[in-house]
């Protein structure tokens, strides 16, 4: 097998903010040429980095907003976020859960910081990625899937080198927790210092991975710190992940979707017709109903 190498190292992007809970640095899309065709099935990547949110009565987020034409997936690892859609599903999302909406034909939603975390205030850090989905789907039911770090399997790996929890996809032979649509690997690398992963994916699967905390020696030669994102070439399989500190790596590596994307605020589609029927149907309240 061959090595997967890096193509980009990115540093996060200045931050803004979404409502006024998501304090996020967007890599995806948008950061030098990480564009949605680029990078499909990964069409969005929010990461609200380590930051402190003082005690608030009223907790921030984001109002009612719709979705269509995709899936968010919202991973925290600091703070917790409420969520509640016009589907009826709600639910907390806390450290170490993972939640994956499958916005698909439309729903509205709106997220926030939990209350009690709101109260008490404190530490809040996680990662917003939106994957697309394929035509043929793009129109199928919204679901949801609130997947608690329990969960989660785990791959322990040799050494004493720390764990990989699969949220999607596989990592060797464990399976991941969420279903998908297309071939998407979501992993969260857990590493001991000196500790080392290695990964393997298709060589034409778009792959990268994000460091949450601590550092990482990727190929046994480039040193990438926290807060960064790693885009690897869509040549080779094979590469290592070494943490130079006690580590926290997000991986993904998904199947490219090869169809035109028609992508406007919330709504991700395939034509420029589907998009303006997306806002129609959003403004004929077909989206369904969710109070503020
Ligand atoms: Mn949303």
């Amino acid at each position: 097998m061959k090595t997967k190498k890096i193509e980009l190292i990115v540093s996060p992007p200045e931050a803004h903010y979404v409502g006024d809970g998501f304090r996020v640095h967007n890599f995806i899309p948008g950061a030098y040429h990480l564009d949605m065709q680029r990078m499909n099935p990964f069409i969005l990547m929010d990461y609200n980095s380590k930051f402190y949110f003082p005690p608030s009565e009223t907790p921030r987020g984001v109002g009612v907003h719709p979705h269509r034409g995709f899936e968010t997936v919202t991973i925290a690892y600091h703070g917790k976020v409420a969520h509640h859609d016009s589907t009826g599903n709600s639910g907390v999302i806390g450290e170490g859960d993972v939640q994956w909406m499958t916005a698909a034909s439309g729903i509205l939603h709106k997220e926030y910081h939990e209350k009690s975390f709101s109260q008490a205030g404190g530490i809040f850090q996680m990662v917003q990625l939106w994957v697309n989905l394929p035509a043929v789907s793009k129109m199928s039911p919204p679901k949801y899937q609130g997947i608690v770090n329990s969960a989660i399997n785990k791959y322990l790996l040799p050494e004493n080198s720390g764990v990989i929890e699969v949220i999607a996809g596989n990592y060797k032979d464990v399976k991941g927790a969420a279903s998908t649509f297309t071939p998407v690997h979501l992993l969260n690398a857990k590493l001991n210092k000196g500790g080392k992963a290695e990964f393997s994916f298709p060589d034409n699967y778009t792959t990268a991975l994000l460091v949450i905390e601590g550092a990482v020696k990727i190929n046994e030669s480039e040193i990438v710190p926290t807060d960064h994102f790693v885009l690897f070439e869509n040549e080779g399989e094979d590469f290592t992940v070494e943490a130079s500190e006690n580590a926290v790596v997000l991986v993904l590596s998904g199947k490219p979707i090869h169809e035109p994307i028609s992508a406007q605020g919330p709504f991700v589609m395939n034509t420029r017709k589907e998009l303006v029927e997306a806002f129609e149907d959003f403004n004929h309240g077909k989206f369904g109903f969710l109070e503020d």
